[in-house]
């Protein structure tokens, strides 16, 4: 269609007015800017709640051109309005993309939101095609018997203690109780008494929750100043939990009264600005040894006596200078053996007794920021991983070539806001061989 041009005859002071309607014939492809954000959108900036930090939908379906003025004439410029209908995400013509009512519409010269594939978009994203919405039962149900559980003790003393089954209570004595106020990030069931579960959250307090006492609140928030990322049980002591903060300090607390006591503390001299400011993301328990380790946003480990209550080790820089640390697994069999994951895209082996840069035994490379990583509770010889791409990883051995993972299962995590990341872990109900 033609031009249609809206300019006063009357008034030649006034700028005259293009206006072009819709049409297919030019076609102008601008590539999106940051459609996929950092990795830190998970987890790092927890300075803004739960917003949504959605950067695909440009509201822009109408673009305004100024055209360079006239140097001939005195005429004033021309001002042109186009009105081609073009994609919110991609800027191209000839398809639609972004929020249509509330329903989100993906752009097709896009990748798949979902598995980061090109070539189709996530509404026809074959991952997410499901049978009995994505549960597959487990090969072989949990049927052991206390009789199963004597003969595998004898095979492997390494095997966790039996917990006595949890029955659900079927009367309901309280319906809703609110512990915290801000989001939940961490919990942990307590070893030994199943009604009892922690919850840490953003604001640095600590819930206790126990099912048998429903009518008690207990929230402790003197413990921390801001986000507990971790939660641990001393299994020697199981009236004492450790917990590590964004405020740099781990802290063991007697679970009855409430009182810390500082284990470490990253930050002695208190603010001295954002990028000294350090934090404690991933921790983990060796019991064998006697240790806590924890890990820092700065790709740092230390060693911390669990009796002497001092710095038994470190820092060790076991992840990229700079990057943070998200957790650590020791394992469940040879406590020798450190998993770590961080925001380098790796997931690294270590050997505690020989710890120095570079000294990893091996390095799972990953497509983003790994959230979790574990060894499988009972041999200790697979691993598992969590990563923002979306995906769950597994290796079936670490004895053999670690290059790439067995298996690799698509799973919807990357949800673009401030959520407490996913972690897939082991079940460790269920019995497999070398599980
Ligand atoms: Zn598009
Ligand atoms: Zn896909």
């Amino acid at each position: 269609m033609a031009p249609l041009t809206r300019a006063k005859a009357s008034s030649s002071r006034v700028a005259p007015i293009l206006i072009q309607r819709d049409s297919d014939d030019s076609d102008h492809y601008h590539s999106s800017s940051s459609d996929y954000d950092d990795e830190e959108q998970v987890g790092a900036g927890d300075s803004s709640d739960d917003e949504d930090m959605g950067t695909n939908g440009l509201p822009t379906s109408e673009e305004l051109h100024h055209e360079p003025p006239n140097t001939t004439s005195n005429a004033p410029p021309r001002i042109t309005i186009s009105l081609k209908k073009v994609c919110k995400v991609c800027k191209g013509t000839g398809h639609e993309a972004g929020f249509r009512g509330a329903t989100y519409i993906d752009c097709p010269r896009k990748p798949c939101y979902l598995c980061k594939m090109p070539g189709h978009t996530t509404m026809s994203c074959p991952h997410r095609v499901a049978m009995e919405h994505g549960v597959v039962p487990a090969p072989r149900r949990n049927t052991s018997t206390t009789l199963d559980y004597i003969f595998q003790r004898q095979l492997n003393p390494n095997i966790p203690m039996i917990k006595p089954t949890f029955v659900i209570p079927d009367q309901l004595t309280c319906g809703i109780i609110r512990f915290h106020s801000r989001r939940v990030t961490c919990l942990e069931f307590h070893p030994t008494k199943n009604s009892v579960l922690l919850s840490g959250d953003k604001k640095g307090q600590v819930g206790i929750w126990d099912y048998s006492k429903l009518h008690e609140k207990t929230v402790y928030n003197s413990i921390h100043t801001c986000i507990v990322n971790n939660i641990k049980f001393n299994t020697d002591n199981d009236g004492t939990m450790y917990a590590s903060s964004s405020d740099g300090t781990v802290s063991c607390t007697d679970l009855e009264t409430g009182v810390p006591f500082v284990l470490l503390d990253l930050n002695p001299n208190g603010w001295i600005g954002p990028a000294a400011w350090r934090m404690v993301y991933g921790m983990d328990i060796n019991t064998e040894k006697g240790l806590v380790l924890v890990a820092d946003n700065f790709g740092r480990l230390y060693f911390l006596d669990t009796r002497s209550r001092t710095r038994a080790g470190g820092p060790f820089l076991i992840h990229k200078k700079g990057t943070k640390v998200v957790g650590l697994h020791c394992n469940p069999v040879e406590p020798g053996l450190l998993l770590s994951c961080g925001n380098d895209h790796f997931a690294r082996i270590w050997d505690i007794r020989r710890l120095e840069a570079g000294s990893s035994l091996d390095n799972l490379r990953h497509g983003r920021v790994v959230n979790s990583a574990y060894f499988s509770p009972r041999t200790g010889s697979k691993i598992l991983t969590t990563s923002i791409d979306n995906r769950i990883r597994v290796w079936d051995s670490i004895f053999t070539n670690m290059e790439s993972p067995s298996r690799e299962i698509v799973h919807s995590q990357d949800f673009n806001r401030h959520l407490t990341p996913f972690r897939a872990e082991w079940d460790p109900k269920v019995i497999l061989q070398n599980h």
